[in-house]
């Protein structure tokens, strides 16, 4: 795993260094906070308080398994909490070279998509397969 990188915004926002960011949760192995450009009715970011580049960098071991099962948690957590009468919940990870910022983030979205287009963005469909759903990632990092 790469170490951290003072130019990576995510690890700033880890450290807390970055004021201009809400936090929803922080405990000592995740932080979550609102997607600045959001794309649906709420729409917040989990992501390792480490640096862990993508999800091509997870491995199939219980340390790992366990970090991405408590990110996912907390979205769910958050989202039950601040969108309940939400219709549809999306939870999931760009896959390398979809994701936008090299720090794994859990994308978590209580849908409608807004505008409705942005859901082209978390397809899992096309050969490539740019997003993959949090319970799916789960499944292949089960020790
Ligand atoms: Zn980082
Ligand atoms: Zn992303």
């Amino acid at each position: 795993m790469a170490g951290a990188t003072s130019s990576c915004i995510f690890c700033q926002i880890a450290r807390s260094s970055s004021s201009s960011t809400t936090i929803l949760h922080a405990d000592d192995k995740v932080v979550a906070f609102p997607d600045i450009n959001p794309s649906s009715f709420r729409h917040y970011l989990v992501i390792p308080v480490e640096h862990i580049a993508t999800v091509k960098d997870l491995r199939r071991t219980t340390e790992d398994h366990t970090l991405v099962n408590h990110m996912f948690n907390v979205g769910q957590m958050l989202l039950s909490r601040d969108a309940p009468n939400s219709i549809q919940y999306r939870f999931g990870f760009h896959q390398p070279p979809f994701n936008s910022v090299n720090h794994l983030h859990l994308h978590c979205m209580a849908l409608p998509y807004v505008p409705r287009w942005r859901r082209i963005k978390y397809s899992s469909l096309g050969p490539l397969g740019g997003f993959i759903e949090a319970h799916k990632l789960l499944e292949r990092l089960k020790p």
